[in-house]
C-alpha cells in the first residue's frame, strides 16, 4: 500500500511492520520500505565505496566486497558514475581542437557554467537570472556580504546565528520564538541577517521564510548559507523573498570536493544591488571581447561573476544535477523524511529500552524531532565516550563524522541511501555501544 503523503515516518513503519506481522525493529520491514521505494534505482547512479577499501576499516570485522554504510553526504556526496565520462568529454574536446572548444560541444568553454545552471534551479527554488554557478562557497559569501552589507552610524550590525543566542536553557538547537525576539529588539541597528539553512552540527533547519520576513520587516536584508541545506530541504529562494543566498556543491550536490559553488541574489535586487569586485565574465557577452574598457555590467547574480568558467568542476556538477533533475528535489525530500525518521525509531527504539537497563549507554539525539525543523542528518551524543564509539563504527565500514564537542553526524541521503543501509547502521551502533558496557 502507498504511504499517504501525510502519514508520520513511526506511523508508517508500524503499518508495514503489521502487514508483515513482524517487530518494527525487524530487518524485513527495512527490506519492504525499499523495495516500495520509487527512487531506489538511483543508487546504481553512483559508486559506492567497499567497505574493505576504506583506510581505518579493520578487515577482520567486514566481509568481502561489503558496501561501505556510507552517511556522510552532508560532507562530501559521492561520486555520480558520468562525472567520467563527462570529465572525458571535456578533455577530448581540449586535446582535439584546443581553444575551439570555448565556441562549440555540449558545454562551450565561455558558457560552461551557465549551460547547467537551469539544472539548479529547482534545487533552490529561483529564476535562472537570480543564480549563479562560480568560486568557493567562502569566496561567493564575502562577495556577497560586501555587496550587501553598508553599515551606517544606526544600523551597523550583521546577525549571525552561531553563539548569537542564549544557550543557557541547555538545548543545542535555537528557539524560533528567540531568533524572532532578537530580530524584533535589535532589529533596527541590524544590517544584514545572515543565517545558515541548516545548522551543520546541530542538523537544525531554519524557518528560513520566516526568519525573512521577520528581518525585512525590520528592514535588513536577510541572507542563507545553505552548505547543508541545497540538495538536502526543499527551497523557495524566490517566493520567499530571501536577499541573497550562496551554497556549496560538493555536499548534497554531489560535484566532489572544491566544486563550484552556488550564489542567488534575488531579482528584485537585480538593479540595484552591484558586485563590488568586478570581473570581466560580469560584463555582458556581447561585447564582452570588445575590450573598450567601457563597464557593460549584466544585472543580478551573473554580474558577480568575476574569472571564465572552470569546465571541469562544471563536468562533475552536471553529472549530479542532471539525477537530480531525474528524482525532483520533491520526492527526494518525500524519502529522505521518511529514511531520517527510520533512523530515528531505531535509535528511540534502543534508548526507550535503555532506561531500564540503566548500565547501558544512552544515545541521544540533538536535532530537533520536528519533520519540518530538520533535513536527513541526525547528531547522536553518547554517554559513552563518542571518540570510542566513532572509532568502532569507522572500523566496521561506517562513514560518517564526529564534530566537538561530542556530535557524530549521520547522514542518510535519499538519492543513494537505502532503509537496509539505516538498519545495518543502527545494528552496528548498539553492538558498538554493548561492547562499550561489557569494556567498562
Ligand atoms: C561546508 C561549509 C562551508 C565550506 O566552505 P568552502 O568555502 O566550500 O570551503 C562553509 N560554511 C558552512 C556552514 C559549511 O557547512
Amino acid at each position: 500500500m502507498e504511504p499517504s503523503p501525510l502519514e508520520l515516518p513511526a506511523d508508517t513503519i508500524r503499518r508495514i511492520a503489521a502487514e508483515l506481522r513482524c517487530s518494527p525493529t525487524d530487518v524485513q520491514v527495512a527490506l519492504r520500505l525499499d523495495e516500495e521505494d520509487k527512487l531506489r534505482h538511483f543508487r546504481e547512479y553512483f559508486y559506492i565505496p567497499k567497505k574493505q577499501d576504506l583506510p581505518p576499516i579493520d578487515l577482520s570485522l567486514v566481509n568481502k566486497d561489503e558496501n561501505a554504510i556510507y552517511f556522510l553526504g552532508n560532507s562530501l556526496g559521492l561520486q555520480p558514475k558520468m562525472v567520467k565520462t563527462y570529465l572525458e568529454e571535456e578533455l577530448d574536446k581540449w586535446a582535439k581542437i584546443g581553444a575551439y572548444g570555448h565556441e562549440v560541444g555540449k558545454r562551450p568553454w565561455i558558457t560552461g557554467d551557465e549551460s547547467i545552471t537551469g539544472l539548479m534551479i529547482d534545487i533552490v527554488g529561483a529564476n535562472e537570472k537570480e543564480i549563479v554557478l562560480m568560486n568557493g562557497l567562502t569566496v561567493n559569501l564575502h562577495l556577497l556580504l560586501l555587496s550587501f552589507f553598508k553599515p551606517t552610524p544606526k544600523r551597523y550590525k550583521i546577525l549571525l546565528e552561531a553563539k548569537a543566542f542564549p544557550s543557557d536553557h541547555g538545548e543545542e538547537t535555537l528557539r524560533m520564538e528567540d531568533i524572532l525576539d532578537v530580530i524584533e529588539k535589535e532589529g533596527d541597528s541590524i544590517a544584514v541577517i545572515l543565517f545558515s539553512g541548516v545548522h551543520f552540527y546541530t542538523g537544525q533547519l531554519f524557518n528560513i521564510p520566516a526568519i525573512t520576513k521577520a528581518g525585512q520587516a525590520k528592514g535588513c536584508f536577510v541572507g542563507f548559507d545553505l552548505a547543508h541545506a541545497a540538495g538536502n530541504v526543499e527551497l523557495h529562494l524566490h517566493d520567499w523573498g530571501v536577499d541573497f543566498a550562496c551554497w556549496c556543491s560538493y555536499k548534497y550536490l554531489n560535484s566532489g570536493a572544491g566544486g563550484l559553488a552556488g550564489a542567488f541574489v534575488h531579482e528584485k535586487h537585480a538593479h540595484t544591488i552591484k558586485p563590488a569586485l568586478v570581473g570581466w565574465f560580469g560584463h555582458e557577452l556581447n561585447t564582452r571581447f570588445k575590450m573598450d574598457n567601457k563597464l557593460q555590467l549584466i544585472p543580478g547574480a551573473t554580474g558577480f561573476r568575476i574569472s571564465n568558467p572552470p569546465i571541469l568542476l562544471v563536468c562533475s556538477l552536471h553529472a549530479s544535477l542532471e539525477i537530480f533533475k531525474q528524482a525532483t528535489m520533491q520526492a527526494l525530500r518525500r524519502k529522505s523524511v521518511l529514511l531520517t525518521g527510520y533512523l530515528e525509531y531505531l535509535i528511540k527504539n534502543y534508548h526507550n529500552k535503555d532506561k531500564a537497563e540503566s548500565k547501558k549507554p544512552v544515545v541521544n539525539i540533538i536535532t530537533p524531532p520536528h519533520i519540518e525543523e530538520r533535513g536527513c542528518q541526525l547528531t547522536l551524543t553518547f554517554s559513552a565516550p563518542m571518540k570510542y564509539v566513532f572509532q568502532e563504527l569507522e572500523k566496521r565500514g561506517v562513514v560518517c563524522d564526529k564534530r566537538e564537542p561530542n556530535g557524530i553526524r549521520v547522514a542518510p541521503v535519499p538519492l543513494y541511501n537505502s532503509f537496509h543501509d539505516v538498519y545495518k547502521f543502527v545494528s552496528l551502533l548498539i553492538s558498538v555501544l554493548d561492547s562499550t558496557e561489557t569494556n567498562n
